[in-house]
């Protein structure tokens, strides 16, 4: 199937699933958050990443391997960054990975930060192994990818309201055709 459709597919089907606990579907928090890239003038892999960062909580094609890799819940960010891999080059790929990383981050570097969590979100924060240590936070810095990732999360943690115009997938098709990198 063509990449775009069947990202189609997973945003119209299992996307329109109920999203943990939050106020908006799967889809809804996704296109919300590509949204919210857009309107800030973010580049089209920053773009194309907010709007795919939770595609490792699909089930199906994309977490099959997830569910043999045990219960953690940060496992989402690398399922989907590798599941994108197939079609996208490491500018959008990497965000996707390091955006669970980069809340543990926020919780420890930004002293308000953890207060602007959902519930939601607070309790998967937990699981996900709480703030970094300090020493941990100097390393997720130095990653590539590490300050796009930042700005997926900070979009990620707004993009959970019922009641924002969102558009459909169909606005982002020609942003992330010019993303699709040929692979062997
Ligand atoms: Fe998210």
């Amino acid at each position: 199937m063509n990449p775009l459709d069947e990202l189609a597919t997973l945003f119209e089907g299992e996307g329109s699933a109920e999203y943990l606990g939050e106020a908006v579907t799967q889809a809804g928090h996704m296109l919300q958050a590509g949204a919210l890239a857009e309107a800030a003038g973010a580049p089209a892999p920053l773009i194309a990443a907010a709007l795919l960062h939770d595609v490792g909580h699909f089930q199906g094609a994309v977490t099959g391997r997830d569910l043999m890799e045990g219960h953690q819940d940060n496992r989402h960010s690398h399922t989907g960054a590798d599941w994108l891999g197939q079609w996208f080059g490491p500018e959008v790929t990497e965000p996707v990975r390091l955006h669970v990383a980069a809340k543990r981050y926020l919780c420890t570097v930004e002293p308000g930060y953890f207060a602007l969590l959902s519930e939601a979100s607070v309790h998967t924060l937990r699981m996900q192994g709480g703030p970094m240590p300090a020493e941990q936070a100097r390393a997720f810095e130095a990653l590539p990818g590490a300050a796009d990732a930042v700005a997926v999360r900070r979009w990620d943690e707004r993009a959970k309201d019922p009641d924002m115009p969102t558009p459909g997938f169909g606005h982002f098709r020609p942003l992330l055709a010019s993303l699709l990198v040929q692979r062997a």
